[in-house]
């Protein structure tokens, strides 16, 4: 007898073939099992009378064969008509054989299951199961019939099979499947019971709601989502826990070297910006790492605000870091930072993927002897060969394309001391509260509510394709007052081979059309090197029009440049558009916003355009872009991890969210319950969070 715990293999008749296609379902212990959950169910817990049924329905149904004949049509068949007492239906066979054909014969009593169709002699089941009968006295199944996801070569009945040996064992062992979520909290929130679900889920009663089932409605599927939420909540609190647990370096907020740095500006902070500073002050100025998103729309002035982040960690005697996910960003935060800070006196490192030979050296150099205090690069900053001398504060921008395990990597960054570096992570995607809550259930979260003073809102037009010629004008004009302009190529095509082509082609031709004006090209292809190049000519005003492909969709900001024309926008996300309209608007003369369409737009396509001429309110633009993609696309999750889930459907279980985190704060920094809802949902990944 083997328990739930075992491979799969340790189950009757599960072999090296078998296992492996358990395997490609993600099923490996017998556990996993039972967490393969049917997708739908057939009914065969009633008969039904022939003459109720209707085309496209599954039944099972009872009657005597009154004739049984080989036909010809296009194919041939074995057609066997039946008759119970309410109609006749015909069971069609385009594989039969002799023995079939015996078994059917005019006279004999079968049960069949399948689904009626509209066929040539009025309703037939194609190739249904069936058995021969002797008569209704035969009992029908007892629960709903599952139908689980498969794979090829792994038939209904084998999985079945499998599923019913896994309850069975599931009975026999009830304490190798513990039930931890407390029973005061299942009774608050009106749940079934681990295994009650589970038996519900796999084998249905005949007065089970269906529907319910079937739309993941049902209080047993809600309850396993709810755990699963709830494993990935706690697995997130646990890795705040475990950073929180390491000592921080305490720093000073700074003021005086801040109060430097802000005469220099020629701006005073929003409210917000002053808000969100005194948030991360405190958090500062405690001795346990802090962990901080920040979530500000486009625009709104996220870097500063790091830079004076940073300013306390200097001024504390660490070091400070700001990674960007691209090295056009990372760049141009190089710049910022480097007009800001060398005027205080403050060296200022720069480290990317392509910096190489001595050049790399000499900054990791620099790193390492704690010469360079405000270091800023990619994601080569956090790689295993760049030592700091004393990393007091990490700044992630861009959160999207980092994930947990880099957060938890980070500690060993701080080195000097043992002490973990502070982390405050910049995002320019606001997503609504209760799905924040369930994502960066690990991070405090601050939000910068308010775009600086003097911004005049981008104004958006949507125009078809075929008025391309009036859009070039309107770039003539605009260019020729001394403005800048964006053109941004986008294709439906996953390839960037393509999208570059695209790029290039509408590059020669905007040249042609204005041969007065100084165009350039960035696009993903091109040398990191040369995209900078690129980028700086147009940020000093050498370049009129920049046509590029969304490699500039995140934080480039040349302000100047108040026009941005975007071709085919119906191929992108709301957020995705918003970010790059973010690009223009950045100084104080009026932008517009371009959204070249190529007709027929499709309904939804013209809704979401309609929403980007309409606001320019990121959060609104996020709860739009929420409704219509799903919290997936718009999360980035493979990230956060939240796509792998197996049960839980983040729309479909949006509801669950507040409860889950209420349940997650009553039972974070429980080891037992958090050990096991980890290791049950999170599987090889929770292997990870505690090796680190
Ligand atoms: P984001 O939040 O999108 O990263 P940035 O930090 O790039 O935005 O800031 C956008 C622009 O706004 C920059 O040119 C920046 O100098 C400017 N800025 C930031 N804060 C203020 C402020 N309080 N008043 C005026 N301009 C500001
Ligand atoms: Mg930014």
């Amino acid at each position: 007898m083997s328990d739930l715990s075992a491979p799969i293999t340790a189950l009757k008749g599960v072999g090296e073939a078998l296992s492996l296609k358990l395997g490609r379902l993600g099923i490996e212990r017998v556990s996993d099992l039972l967490f393969h959950l049917p997708l739908r169910y057939q009914d065969r817990t009633r008969l039904t009378p022939i003459g109720l049924l209707r085309a496209g329905q599954e039944a099972v149904i009872e009657g005597e064969v009154t004739a049984c004949d080989v036909v010809k049509g296009r194919r041939r068949s074995l057609l066997v008509r039946l008759r119970d007492a309410s109609g006749i239906l015909s069971l069609r066979f385009f594989h039969f054989s002799p023995a079939q054909q015996q078994q059917l014969r005019p006279g004999a009593t079968v049960r069949a299951f399948g689904e009626a169709r509209a066929g040539a002699t009025g309703l037939e089941i194609y190739h249904p199961e069936y058995r021969l009968s002797g008569g209704s006295e035969t009992p029908v199944d007892e629960y709903f019939t599952p139908i689980y996801p498969t794979t090829e070569g792994l038939n209904q009945p084998r999985l079945r099979a499998l599923a019913q040996q896994a309850l069975g064992l599931l009975d026999n062992a009830p304490e190798a499947l513990p039930d931890v979520i407390p029973e005061t909290l299942l009774q608050r929130f009106q749940l079934p019971g681990l295994h009650a679900s589970l038996h519900l889920l796999h084998q249905p009663p005949p007065d089970v709601n269906i529907e319910q089932l079937t739309s993941g409605q049902h209080p047993a599927t809600r309850r396993l989502a709810l755990e699963e939420l709830l494993a990935h909540q706690l697995s997130l609190r646990e890795v705040r826990l475990r950073i929180q647990a390491d000592g921080a370096p305490t720093l000073p907020s700074g003021r005086s070297l801040q109060a430097r740095f802000l005469a220099q500006l020629p701006f005073a902070l929003t409210g917000a910006q002053r808000r969100v500073l005194e948030e991360i002050s405190h958090d500062l100025s405690r001795p346990a790492p802090m962990l901080r998103l920040i979530q500000g729309d486009v625009g709104s002035g996220k870097t500063v605000v790091a830079a004076m982040a940073a300013l306390s960690a200097l001024a504390g005697n660490c070091q400070a870091a700001i990674m960007a996910p691209t090295e056009i960003l990372a760049e141009q935060h190089y710049r910022s930072f480097k007009a800001w800070f060398e005027p205080l006196g403050i060296e200022v490192a720069w480290l990317a993927g392509k910096l190489k030979g001595k050049a790399r050296l000499d900054a990791k150099a620099a790193i390492a002897d704690g010469r360079a205090r405000m270091v800023v690069g990619t994601h080569a900053l956090f790689q295993g060969d760049v030592h700091f001398e004393c990393l007091g504060l990490a700044i992630i921008d861009e959160q999207h394309r980092f994930g947990v395990h880099q957060r938890l990597a980070l500690r060993e960054k701080g080195e000097a001391g043992g002490l973990t570096p502070h982390q405050l992570i910049m995002t320019a995607t606001p997503i609504p509260r209760t799905l924040a809550m369930s994502a960066y259930a690990d991070l405090d979260v601050s939000v910068i509510d308010e775009l600086p003073p003097g911004r005049t809102p981008v104004k958006t037009v949507v125009v078809p394709d075929e008025r391309r010629p009036e859009v070039v004008e309107r770039i003539r004009l605009a260019c020729s007052e001394g403005r800048q302009a964006y053109w941004v190529c986008t294709l439906i095509d996953e390839s960037d081979v393509l999208q570059c082509q695209a790029a290039e082609v509408t590059r020669d031709e905007l040249t042609e059309a204005l041969p007065e004006l100084a165009v350039g090209l960035v696009h993903g292809r091109m040398k990191s090197s040369e995209k900078a190049e690129v980028m700086t000519a147009f940020k000093a005003g050498e370049l009129d029009l920049l046509v590029a492909t969304t490699v500039i969709e995140v934080g480039v900001d040349v302000p100047n440049a108040s026009l941005m024309i975007i071709e085919n926008p119906e191929r992108l996300g709301l957020s995705q558009l918003h970010q790059l309209r973010g690009r223009v608007g950045r100084g104080s003369t009026e932008s517009f916003c371009v959204l070249l369409y190529h007709p027929p737009l499709s309904k939804s396509s013209r809704q979401r355009l309609a929403v980007m001429r309409e606001t320019t309110d990121g959060f609104r633009i996020a709860e739009k872009d929420l409704e219509i993609r799903g919290p997936g696309e718009v999360l980035g999750t493979r990230q956060t991890g939240l796509a792998q889930m197996k049960i839980a459907d983040l729309e479909r279980d949006a509801d669950l969210l507040e409860r889950v985190s209420t349940m997650a704060q009553t039972l974070q920094g429980n080891p037992e319950i958090t050990a096991v809802l980890v290791r049950r949902w999170l599987g090889e990944a929770a292997g990870r969070y505690g090796q680190v």
